[in-house]
C-alpha cells in the first residue's frame, strides 16, 4: 500500500500510565526519519493538551505542538462553531482547554472522561441540563483503555447512561467521528486514502479510520486483546506486534 502520511494513536501505542512502550523512543525517531507527514490523534480526556505534552517530554517523547490533536480540543471548537454554552461534565484537569468558554446558561452538555468526578451530582445535573433539550457532545465512546494495573472503565458508559436517561444521542467530536479524522488528515495536507491510521482500539482507531476512508493498522500493544483480530472481521486492516514493527516493515 502507499501511505502519504500517518495518524498515530498515543495510549496504548506509544505509552501505557506513565510509561514508554518498549520501542516507543525508536518509534518516534523513525517517525521523524520519514518524510512524509504525521500526527499524534488521542480521545485522551483526563489531561488538558499541555499535559499531555509534558507526560510525553517526562517519558522522553518530545511531540510538537502542531503534532498532536486531541479529541477535546476538537470538541471546543465543534461548540464554539455553533456558538453553544456548554455545561462542561470533564476532568478538572482537562479545565485548561476550556478556560475561557462562556458556560451558562447552559444549553449543551460537553463529557470527557471525569474519572471520579462521575459522581451521581455532577451526571445529575447534566441529566437536568439535557431535559431541557439540550444536545449532548461527547468526546468519545471508547470501552475502556489500558492502565499500568488493567483495563480501565472509559467515557462510553456514562454517555450511554445519560442517552438512555435523558432519551437523546450524543454528538461524538474525537475518534471514531469522520470530523475528526478529516480534520486530521487535512491538517497535513493529504487525502483519506493516502492515509494509515495506527491504533490499539479496534473501533475507535480501526474500524473508525475505515468508515472515514482512511487505511487502517492495529498494534498488539495497549488495551489490544486477541479477541480484537476476529472484531476485523474481513476488514481491510493490517495487524502489527507493534508501532515498530509496523514501521519496519511499512514505511521502507
Ligand atoms: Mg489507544
Amino acid at each position: 500500500m502507499s501511505i502519504g502520511g500517518m495518524l498515530v494513536d498515543l495510549s496504548g501505542v506509544l505509552y501505557v500510565g506513565d510509561k514508554a512502550l518498549p520501542g516507543a523512543h525508536e518509534a518516534l525517531l523513525r517517525l521523524r526519519e520519514m518524510d512524509r507527514p504525521f500526527r499524534f490523534v488521542t480521545n485522551t480526556s483526563r489531561q488538558c493538551r499541555a499535559e499531555v505534552m509534558g507526560r510525553l517530554h517526562r517519558m522522553g517523547l518530545g511531540v510538537e505542538p502542531h503534532e498532536i490533536l486531541t479529541a477535546p480540543l476538537a470538541g471546543r471548537r465543534w461548540i464554539e462553531a455553533r456558538g453553544l454554552r456548554p455545561h462542561l461534565l470533564i476532568h478538572p484537569e482537562l479545565l485548561p482547554d476550556f478556560v475561557g468558554m462562556e458556560t451558562s446558561p447552559s444549553n449543551a452538555v460537553f463529557m470527557g472522561d471525569a474519572g471520579e468526578t462521575f459522581a451521581y451530582g455532577n451526571l445529575n445535573a447534566a441529566f437536568r441540563v439535557l431535559q431541557t433539550g439540550a444536545p449532548l457532545i461527547a468526546v468519545a465512546r471508547n470501552r475502556y483503555f489500558q492502565e499500568s494495573d488493567g483495563l480501565s472503565l472509559d467515557l462510553g458508559a456514562f454517555v450511554a447512561a445519560l442517552e438512555f436517561a435523558a432519551r437523546t444521542e450524543a454528538v461524538i467530536v474525537g475518534k471514531p467521528s469522520a470530523e475528526f479524522y478529516m480534520a486530521a488528515v487535512e491538517s497535513m495536507g493529504l487525502s483519506p486514502p493516502e492515509v494509515l491510521m495506527v491504533g490499539d482500539d479496534l473501533e475507535a482507531d480501526v474500524l473508525g479510520a475505515l468508515d472515514a476512508g482512511l487505511q487502517a493498522a492495529l498494534v498488539r500493544t495497549g488495551k489490544y486483546r486477541s479477541s480484537d483480530e476476529a472484531g476485523l472481521k474481513g476488514a481491510r486492516a493490517t495487524v502489527f506486534d507493534n508501532i515498530s514493527e509496523l514501521l519496519e516493515k511499512v514505511m521502507k
